[in-house]
């Protein structure tokens, strides 16, 4: 994670950070809501390393269980990264699936429906589960991975005492974290990449991005699908160091 020695913003500011970053909303709507099959019978043995299946399984069971690895494995990512850093790591505390708008609050706001975030207030990440199984549907399973990942970012930015002044700076960051976390779990051997992967995360950052004629500056832009691609594969190819993270 690089020398992160100079930061400003750490120690006691971290306090006015989770004030102020109170709920990312990540993602752009775009999918059809559909509703979730029945689950099917689970799995059983996990196996040590995670790979991402073939595509066309599209269970809700098969969703659930993808959901779990990824956010295990980006907690065992992250948790490397920190202590190699020497700092101690505490895991985002939960990840909540809702399917109402206002059934998750994040600090007294009702999350809104086809979206994903990161709540600091409460340190947890909810993701609407219709808005996501529709999205998994379409894009696959390397998607979940992705959304995963940077909304695990936003909660490592605010362990890092990391805050710009615009969202699409946060935004673009956790996108490139997001991509590093998944490039170096499979330069580990962690993560096993089917083809057709690399594919979904394009076709998935292509999904997320901003509307082009949405300025850059306003409040919740997040990046256009060029830029969102462009720090996702900057951060997949080259790692945390590309990400200005020190
Ligand atoms: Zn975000």
């Amino acid at each position: 994670m690089g020398d992160r020695a100079g930061r400003q913003g750490r120690g006691p500011i971290a306090g006015l950070v989770v004030a102020a970053l109170v709920a990312a909303g990540c993602m752009a709507g775009g999918y059809d809501q559909g509703e979730p099959q029945q689950p099917a019978p689970p799995r059983s043995a996990q196996p040590e390393s995670q790979t991402t299946r073939a595509d066309g399984t599209t269970s809700v069971a098969e969703f659930k269980q993808d959901i779990q690895d990824a956010v295990r494995l980006a907690q065992r990512y992250w948790a490397e990264q920190f202590r190699a850093s020497g700092e101690r790591f505490t895991p985002i505390r939960r990840v909540v699936a809702y399917s109402r708008e206002g059934e998750v609050a994040c600090a007294g706001q009702g999350l809104p429906r086809n979206n994903a975030v990161y709540c600091s207030a409460g340190d947890f990440i909810a993701y609407d589960v219709n808005w996501s199984v529709a999205a998994f549907r379409q894009i696959g399973d390397a998607f979940l991975f992705y959304l995963l990942g940077h909304e695990y970012a936003h909660g490592m930015q605010v362990r890092l005492g990391i805050r710009y002044n615009f969202t699409i700076q946060q935004e673009l960051q956790a996108d490139c974290m997001a991509g590093a976390y998944l490039g170096d779990s499979v330069r580990s051997g962690a993560l096993e990449l089917e083809d057709g992967d690399l594919e979904e995360f394009r076709e998935g950052l292509l999904a997320v991005g901003d509307d082009p004629d949405q300025p850059w500056f306003a409040e919740g832009s997040h990046g256009t699908a060029e830029q969102r691609s462009e720090s996702f594969f900057r951060g997949y190819e080259k790692s945390l160091g590309a990400c200005g993270l020190g």
